[in-house]
């Protein structure tokens, strides 16, 4: 059943009412019709089933048959500090960094990446945003996860407050992910991941001076958006979010 979130202000009483491109998608592209159900979402924890009484392109209402607590959230909150990566590289990692779980994206300057302005154009952030929420209507997400503005490295440490802080680092051979999390029941985790050429060794120190753990993904070097995306369903899994105990 398509999902979709909404501004809480189109849930009028029993009443849902689309307008603009929501009202488009639903009569245009899915060629929906009355009488067909939707789940709406008003990405503060609820989910409404409502069954559709007209369709325009202008505007769709319906009828809200149930309201229910919107599910597909994993119990952990997952902040992933993205090193700034390639266009299309980084859009990667928001999709499926969405998919699988995480609940914020910030993205970093570090001093590697091949961007170093914090000032990302407007245009950019709006297509980072949209990405992020048709990931999360695709994969039945409950809350749309959030987009930081791009920070610096040094910044993002600063502003740490994460029960648990990992940055995966290809030079660390000792320190494994399940080793950092031992013994920590955490509820909210930060991740750090570096761009193409990778964290230089006065970044993973700044980085354990803030109590992160430096941690190896393995013999093999991954590239930054595989690094993400493994690393982000591994603490999910240790975390008992992917099938495996939720
Ligand atoms: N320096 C790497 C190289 O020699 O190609 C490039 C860095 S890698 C492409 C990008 C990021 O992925 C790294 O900053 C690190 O966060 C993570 N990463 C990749 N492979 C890793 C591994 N085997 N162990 C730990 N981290 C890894």
């Amino acid at each position: 059943m398509h999902r979709f979130f909404v501004p809480p202000d189109n849930i009028i009483g029993r009443q849902l009412i689309l307008t603009g491109e929501q009202a488009h998608q639903v009569a245009q592209v899915l060629r929906m019709r009355p009488g067909d159900e939707v789940v709406a979402l008003d990405n503060a924890g609820w989910e409404y089933g409502v069954r559709l009484t007209a369709v325009s392109r202008q505007q769709v209402t319906g009828d809200i048959l149930q309201k229910r607590t919107a599910v597909g959230e994993p119990s952990v909150h997952m902040t992933l500090y993205m090193a700034l990566l390639k266009r299309e590289k980084f859009e990667w990692v928001l999709q499926k960094g969405t998919e699988v779980g995480v609940n914020c994206f910030v993205p970093v300057i570090t001093r590697r990446t091949l961007g170093q302005n914090v000032d990302i154009k407007a245009g950019k952030l709006a297509r980072w945003h949209k990405i992020i929420a048709e990931a999360a209507e695709q994969s039945g997400r409950g809350r749309v996860p959030k987009l930081h503005a791009p920070v610096r490295l040094a910044d993002a440490f600063r502003q740490l407050q994460a029960d648990v802080a990992i940055i995966p680092w290809e030079a660390e051979t000792a320190v494994t992910l399940r080793a950092a999390l031992a013994g920590r029941a955490a509820q909210t985790i930060a991740l750090f991941i570096g761009p193409e050429g990778g964290f230089v060794p006065e970044e993973i120190e700044m980085a354990r001076q803030h109590g992160a753990f430096a941690v190896t993904l393995g013999k093999r070097i991954l590239r930054a958006e595989t690094a993400a995306i493994a690393t982000a369903v591994l603490l999910e899994y240790e975390h008992g979010q992917m099938g495996n105990g939720e």
